[in-house]
């Protein structure tokens, strides 16, 4: 099965977020085993360019956008495909600048999945499957039934993955004529969306199959309160929704060959665990005087899907009950500020880093003892799984991906690798917290739930062997129609 996995980020190249480590290590799975051939088309930011030696193809394509054409090269890098075109993706940011999106990322995206077939059908890379991910593809998937049902991608099904329903890339109505989409395309059934135009919905109503990264996100989105106004659309498609929970690299993510820590464990041995604590209270200023208390830590995306607002309103009793919080992560000014003002006012127990820095979120999730995930929802999450893998224990909001990955603690039996809370609000979060602090006082306890968060298992070999599956699915289904 050749398969084409189109991504606006994918590791090792570009990322800001979980999307890119699933993209990225989904080609790195597969390309390891048998079954799937696949590749990866990314856009060539500028960032990659630095970093990347890149081989070029000598392909040049002319793309039109609107009434604009642009030209686009495509470079390569093993498997990896990448579509240059400096106007649009020459900059220091993927989507936009902390304070706005970029105004023509319509444009970008638009461009960027025309460029992505065009590029196939140059390359001559006929793909049974193309895989798109979030917004940012999501029109391949009607080009492909419209524009581009063509000779070449006649047999080519599609699937859809929802990453994050919460970004749907919704662009005024004048923005539809830039994606050379027929004007029936700007409709209920089609890309039309409240008198706007949605990206994500033009994929969602015609993907072959349609996939989310949890059991429990596949449900949520069919309902009003998780579907942020696709949860019709999605309702209809319900029987071509699948799941797929979303895997780690555990060679990239490994406590005892991590190269970025300054000490190695693992099940059969955890003092290097307690020299990352030690060497994190250093790196972060904590005072030692404290160092008997549980340390904290949050890394993520500063928005207001991950909680931030009720980490913010706990933080007077976080530090009454002893613990001291650790804190890495960018995103909106309003979060930025906030806690670097809690992080001033509290030297020695609360640290903030804003910033991205993979280095410094290998160390937090090494050396803290709690980390927190108060999600208002959570396709799947990584950072819980990374810190599971670090013997980090979890508290986090009972949604999405975070109930399925997590086992709540039971103390009756001291079974569990977290502590989930179900209610979106600062007491039900605290009222966990608190009971996770109490465990960790009661250091045999805490142990016996590091160990257990120690021996999850989420390598991602099983998720690729159930995408292989959802790929034949599709390529089946298309056949058929
Ligand atoms: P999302 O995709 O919603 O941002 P996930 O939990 O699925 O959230 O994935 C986040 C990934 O990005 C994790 O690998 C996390 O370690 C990483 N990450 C997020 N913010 C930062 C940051 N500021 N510095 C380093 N890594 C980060």
């Amino acid at each position: 099965m050749r398969v084409l996995i189109a991504a606006s980020e994918a590791v090792p190249f570009a990322k800001t977020g979980g999307l890119a480590d699933v993209t990225g290590t989904l080609l790195k799975v597969f390309n390891g085993t048998a079954g799937v051939d696949a590749a990866l088309m990314l856009p060539l930011y500028k960032g990659i360019k630095e970093r990347f030696k890149l081989a070029e193809t000598g392909i040049r394509l002319v793309i039109p956008v609107g009434n604009a054409r642009h030209e686009g090269r495509v470079w390569k890098h093993d498997s990896a495909y990448f579509i240059e075109c400096a106007e649009f993706f020459d900059r220091p940011e993927l989507y936009g600048t902390k304070d706005s999106d970029y105004p023509d990322n319509p444009e970008r995206f638009a461009f960027f999945c025309k460029a992505a077939l065009e590029a196939c059908m140059a390359l001559d890379l006929k793909p049974d499957v193309v895989h798109c991910n979030d917004w940012q593809t999501a029109l391949m998937p009607a080009y492909i039934k419209s524009v581009y049902s063509n000779d070449f991608f006649r047999k080519t099904a599609s699937v859809l993955t929802i990453h994050n329903l919460g970004y749907q890339g919704i662009f005024d109505p004048t923005s539809f004529s830039l994606t050379g989409l027929g004007s029936e395309w700007f409709s209920a059934e089609g890309a039309e969306f409240y008198g706007k135009v949605n990206f994500l919905k033009a994929g969602l109503v015609s993907a072959d199959i349609i996939t989310t990264v949890s059991h429990t996100y596949s449900g949520e989105i069919l309902t009003p309160e998780y579907g942020f106004g696709l949860d019709g659309v999605l309702r209809k498609r319900s029987s071509d929704i699948f799941s797929v929970l979303n895997g780690i690299d555990i060679k990239e993510w490994d406590p005892e060959t991590d190269k970025y820590i300054p000490a190695n464990y693992s099940r059969s041995g955890l003092n290097g665990k307690a020299l990352c604590r030690e060497a994190l209270f250093k790196d972060c200023g904590l005072s030692v005087g404290e160092s008997d208390n549980p340390v904290i830590s949050f890394v993520g995306r500063l928005s207001e899907q991950k909680g931030i607002d009720i980490i913010l309103e706990t933080l007077d009793d976080i530090l009454s009950a002893g613990a001291l919080l650790v804190v890495l992560g960018k995103g909106d000014e309003r979060y930025q500020s906030g806690l670097a003002r809690v992080a001033e006012r509290h030297k020695g127990r609360v640290f903030v880093r804003i910033g991205y820095d993979d280095a410094l979120s290998h160390r937090i999730y090494a050396g803290s003892d709690i980390f927190l995930m108060p999600s208002r929802y959570e396709p799947c999450g990584l950072g819980q799984l990374i810190a599971m893998r670090y013997g980090t224990i979890p508290v986090a909001r009972k949604t999405g991906g975070l109930a399925d990955t997590i086992s709540d603690y039971q103390s009756s039996d001291g079974s569990g690798t977290g502590f989930l809370f179900e209610d979106y609000n600062a007491s039900s979060l605290m009222s966990r917290l608190r009971h996770a602090i109490s465990v960790y006082a009661d250091k045999e306890r805490w142990k016996g739930l590091v160990m257990n968060a120690l021996g999850c298992d989420f390598s991602w070999e099983r998720s690729a062997a159930r995408y292989a599956e959802l790929y034949k699915a599709a390529f089946d289904k298309k056949e058929i129609n």
